[in-house]
């Protein structure tokens, strides 16, 4: 049978998996072949983390993603992580062995000292107070504040090495630095440029920084790019209804929120950030040390498989992998892991439990409604797709959002609203020629879902749309085509 008239081969999606996966990518994985073996092995969105790595690195590496992308005929989402105020330890400061009870100077990089851990950006170095703690390098090395000031002395409380790049935190304590400074205009443009799906903002604190990245994005004609909110610090977490209200999408930054807050609570907190947005309706990414021993070794412990399991019970979108595929050993390997648990946990979700649950959380219109009960009659019909068309994208992350045990086949003519859909659970994104009519699409999805090997003669397939040349983003028309 031929491709049915879409530009992306419909044969490339992947109804098998509904959970997302996002890759970081870093020198293990910058090299083009690394690359396509991670696309093969799931990896929906690339992540390029501005904290490492120089502009023209990011350039390149974004070019040969869409190179690649563009070979397999598949869409593949790039999303630009923009650093917050953060400090790290910089090349000035030789590495360093430290043990209990040692003092050890800190100043900022532009202090006149030496024999001191040089630290910076010198403006995000907080106001501290004696007695307060430091971690180094995610609490690889903990310090305590003995005596502050531009020089600051400290007495390490648990040893290690201090080396270049390491973040350097002072919990609780943030520097006294605009969101929206200089350096962040800086990354923002440089992220910009990039024409990348998604933009994710470390460190926000409020509803505030996010409408201020958006003020700025609109310089550069792209208000519309989705802002994802980096959930790292206690004022985040304290502000999560606002941050969810205003953010097109949400990442619980285990990192830095394991640093910043005490450890013990990032599970519950986790927990209450998916929530939210699943009230909300809007994406959610749970990251980091995922699969943390795959950086050295070719198999997870089974605390870090039940660690991604949970994340998905508990409906997360996507998770991502961070050293793991950056700077790993096995970044195929870790990929396919994910892959793997993540096709293995949804064969076991309770999804008729979940519908009744979110029967609260879904939009009470026509849209809302629509999109629910298409469903509820997926499941009752043991339809094997849900078909829908889209050209804003809202109605597929309408039905996303309701988790669906259908796979969700997204027709769009857009490539872009197609790796936006990227981030949306379930949602298998299809590129199709414009859609002009009711008749055209219901053919179309037939063909679709029978060139796939997705459905079978018989079999009833769930269609939604909205009208097909009024106002996008209406979704009130249902349909069920039984398979000839
Ligand atoms: C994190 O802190 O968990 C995170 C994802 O951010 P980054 O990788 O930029 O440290």
């Amino acid at each position: 049978m031929n491709n049915p008239t879409c530009t992306s081969d419909p044969l490339n999606v992947c109804p098998l998996r509904r959970t997302k996966i996002i890759a970081t990518i870093g020198p293990a994985s910058e090299n083009p072949r690394v690359m396509r073996e991670m696309i093969l092995s799931g990896m929906d969105i690339a992540r390029l983390n501005f904290s490492h790595g120089s502009w023209e690195w990011h350039c390149e590496t974004a070019q040969h993603i869409r190179t690649i992308a563009g070979e397999l005929n598949r869409e593949i989402g790039i999303m630009v992580d923009i650093p917050g105020p953060k400090l790290r330890v910089l090349a000035k400061s030789p590495p360093r062995e430290v043990i209990t009870g040692d003092t050890i100077l800190i100043a900022a990089e532009d202090h006149e000292s030496s024999g001191a851990i040089k630290v910076g950006p010198p403006d995000c170095v907080p106001y501290v107070y004696p007695g307060d703690m430091v971690l180094v390098g995610d609490g690889a090395v903990t310090l305590q504040v003995l005596k502050p000031g531009p020089l600051m002395l400290t007495t390490v409380t648990s040893g290690g090495t201090i080396k270049e790049g390491m973040g350097v935190v002072f919990p609780g304590r943030r520097p006294d630095v605009p969101y929206a400074g200089t350096r962040f205009q800086e990354y923002l443009k440089q992220g910009a440029a990039l024409r990348p799906d998604y933009i994710a903002l470390s460190f926000v604190g409020s509803a505030q920084d996010i409408l201020d990245a958006r003020s700025l994005l609109m310089k550069e004609g792209l208000e519309t790019l989705p802002l994802i909110a980096k959930i790292e610090c206690r004022r985040a977490v304290d502000a999560l209804s606002s941050i969810a209200e205003h953010a097109d999408g949400i990442m619980v930054a285990r990192g830095d929120l394991g640093v910043e807050l005490p450890i013990e609570q990032v599970p519950h907190i986790q927990k209450h950030i998916i929530n939210i947005c699943a009230r909300q309706g809007i994406p959610v990414i749970t990251a980091t040390e995922m699969l943390e021993s795959m950086v050295h070794r070719g198999r997870p412990t089974r605390a870090e498989v039940t660690d991604v399991a949970n994340a998905i019970v508990d409906g997360t979108d996507a998770t991502m992998l961070s050293a793991e595929t950056s700077v790993g050993k096995h970044p195929g390997q870790a990929v396919i892991m994910m892959a793997r648990i993540a096709v293995e946990t949804e064969g076991h979700l309770p999804y008729l439990h979940m519908l009744n649950e979110r029967s609260r959380w879904h939009e009470q219109n026509v849209e809302g409604v629509i999109s629910y009960r298409a469903c509820f009659i997926a499941e009752e019909l043991e339809s094997p797709a849900i078909v829908a068309f889209t050209r804003s994208g809202l109605t597929a992350e309408r039905v996303s959002r309701c988790r669906p045990r259908a796979p969700i086949l997204a027709l769009t003519p857009d490539s872009e609203i197609a790796r936006r859909l990227l981030l949306r659970w379930g949602v298998q994104p299809v590129i199709s020629d414009p859609i002009e009519s009711a008749d055209e699409l219901f053919t179309k999805a037939v063909k679709i879902a029978q060139y796939t090997g997705i459905a079978q003669s018989k079999d009833n397939l769930v269609i939604i749309a909205g009208n097909f040349s009024g106002k996008e983003g209406r979704t009130n028309m249902i349909k069920i085509e039984e398979i000839p």
